[in-house]
């Protein structure tokens, strides 16, 4: 999937013309579309193009020679993403829980995976999932959780005008010993990681 910058600065001054706005008139909006179709396209939507499974494989060290297997837990990692419904960003932070198989993972790597996951066309509940993916399916973690919580400008700036709400989403998923690992389950060990989160 190509990004065709020009054709989309285009459409954003057809977009604002659209709107009764004229950017060659209007001193102001000099630049705006070249600027909006960078905006989404270099930082907003720039993880569409990033595989995540490739970022979690180049970070991984040699087996883990760590002798008492412990959680990582990694909190206060920024978000930024799009909804898919109105174009518009949502912000807000993600903490991810795991607990490592037979290697170490770069905690960078991590931060990583998060910012390239949430910078797509994506509803929050996508997230989460596509993050515990990459660390299942790439680095064989055997436990993974995450937490995201942001604040929608669909939800604010518009609709319900709920300037306060935070919509918090969280999930789990078990490696190859634990593949019914779920949020409702009582397995000890899912527990104990959620409990990290909170
Ligand atoms: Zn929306």
């Amino acid at each position: 999937m190509s990004v065709d910058l020009e054709r989309a600065s285009r459409a954003i001054a057809e977009f604002l013309s659209a709107l009764g706005h004229d950017p060659s008139r209007e001193p102001e909006l000099e630049g705006t579309p070249e600027r909006v179709a960078r905006a989404f396209a270099e930082e907003l939507l720039a993880g569409a193009a990033v595989d995540l499974g490739a970022l979690v494989r180049e970070s991984l060290s040699a087996a883990l020679t760590i002798s008492v297997r412990q959680p990582v837990v990694v909190k206060g990692l920024r978000v930024v993403t799009v909804c898919p419904h109105h174009l518009m960003p949502a912000l807000g932070e993600a903490s991810v829980a795991y607990l490592p198989g037979e290697h170490l993972i770069g905690i960078g790597a991590v931060a990583r995976v998060v910012r390239a996951a949430a910078a797509r066309l994506t509803l929050q509940e996508q997230i989460g999932p596509e993050v515990l993916g990459a660390l299942v399916e790439h680095a064989q973690v055997e436990l993974a959780a995450c937490r995201i919580t942001l604040r929608h400008s669909c939800l604010s700036a518009r609709g319900a005008r709920e300037h306060a709400a935070e919509v918090e989403t969280w999930c789990v998923r078990g490696g190859r010993s634990m593949p019914r690992a779920s949020i409702g389950s009582d397995d000890r060990a899912v527990q104990a990681l959620l409990q990290t989160l909170r």
